[in-house]
């Protein structure tokens, strides 16, 4: 194959840092334990419905071996994910009947805590780039081990803004996209009113600011647009975990399927990624996730366009 052929086969890939977990969730609908999650694996699944997808994360000699063969099978691939004697990082959260934040009860850093990503050479052209929540330090370091990616889209959590408000800021000041919820964005600016918080997040670097507001959907923010997106009208919502990261990762996927992060394009992307989100919730972990088809991410894709219509 030409040098440049294989070039242009790169850029459509979707490379996704980010952590791999083992989850422990309670809702007021049921709970699990130790079910396979973490930002990097949510967004993964999400974005292999639209992209090849390459995981950048560590796991520990524990973690169940179906759970990367369920990833590989997908065609994620895992030469970047490396497995580490010891324990997997685990989180524990519950949810009250207000569903819109996850109490974390414990977090278990493990093989984490010695974590340093390491960009296989051949992955360092992928074109397309989605730092999910993970120590901000580390997104930087991946950000320095890549080629100029198309896009870089970044999230975070309130638990590094307000640890590592600094090297956040360094993030979203190379990211094109910044892909935080409500509570993060009012938390980054200090400010209380989302435009102007949305504002300040621009001021930051990225060309696009778009905001998750969960059962509320999205907003996007750039300088010269704004656009929103409604949620899908659930019965009901089992457990909410992994909804921030598989609307990230499908709206980075979609991208990537398109070749381009035109105003267009991320407005499209936008209802993908709520699209997918929705059916991440409607069962606890990745369970539903799993069981997904295209057919029917594209089924509720038409569906929440027409939501969104109007008559003139
Ligand atoms: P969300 O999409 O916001 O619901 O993300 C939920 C996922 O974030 C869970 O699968 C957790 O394993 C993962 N998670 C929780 N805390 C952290 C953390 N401090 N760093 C990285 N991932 C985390």
């Amino acid at each position: 194959m030409r040098e440049t052929e294989k070039e242009q086969q790169h850029k459509r890939h979707v490379l996704i840092v980010g952590s791999v977990a083992l989850d422990t969730i309670g809702t007021p609908f049921g709970e699990v334990s130790e079910a396979a999650g973490g930002s990097a694996y949510f967004a993964a699944i999400a974005a292999s419905f639209y992209a090849p997808v390459r995981i950048v994360a560590v796991v520990g000699s524990d973690f169940p071996r179906q759970h990367l063969d369920i990833l590989a099978a997908r065609g994620v691939s895992l030469d970047g994910l490396q497995v580490k004697e010891g324990r997997t990082f685990r989180w524990t959260g519950r949810y009250q009947y207000d569903m819109s934040q996850a109490r974390t009860i414990a977090t278990e850093l493990n093989v984490f805590q010695d974590f340093r990503p390491e960009i296989p050479k051949g992955w360092r052209s992928s074109g397309y780039v989605f730092l999910a929540n993970i120590d901000p330090d580390l997104q930087l370091n991946v950000l320095d081990q890549v080629n100029r990616p198309q896009v870089v889209a970044a999230d975070t959590m309130n638990f590094w803004i307000e640890g590592k408000r600094d090297a956040v800021l360094k993030v979203l000041g190379r990211a094109d996209i910044s892909l935080l919820n409500d509570a993060e964005v009012r938390q980054l600016s200090g400010v209380s009113g989302l435009v102007s918080a949305a504002r300040r997040v621009l001021d930051l670097g990225p060309k696009m600011a778009v905001v998750k507001k969960g059962e509320h959907g999205a907003v996007m923010f750039s300088r010269e647009a704004h656009f929103a997106a409604p949620c899908y009208p659930l019965e009901e919502v089992r457990d909410p975990t992994g909804a921030g990261d598989s609307f990230a990762g499908a709206l980075v996927g979609y991208l990537a399927s398109q070749g381009e992060a035109s105003d267009a394009a991320v407005r499209r992307a936008i209802v993908h990624g709520s699209a997918v989100a929705s059916f991440t919730v409607e069962d606890f972990g990745a369970a539903r996730l799993l069981t997904l088809t295209r057919d029917e991410i594209e089924q509720r894709y038409r569906e929440m366009r027409a939501f969104a219509s109007v008559e003139a």
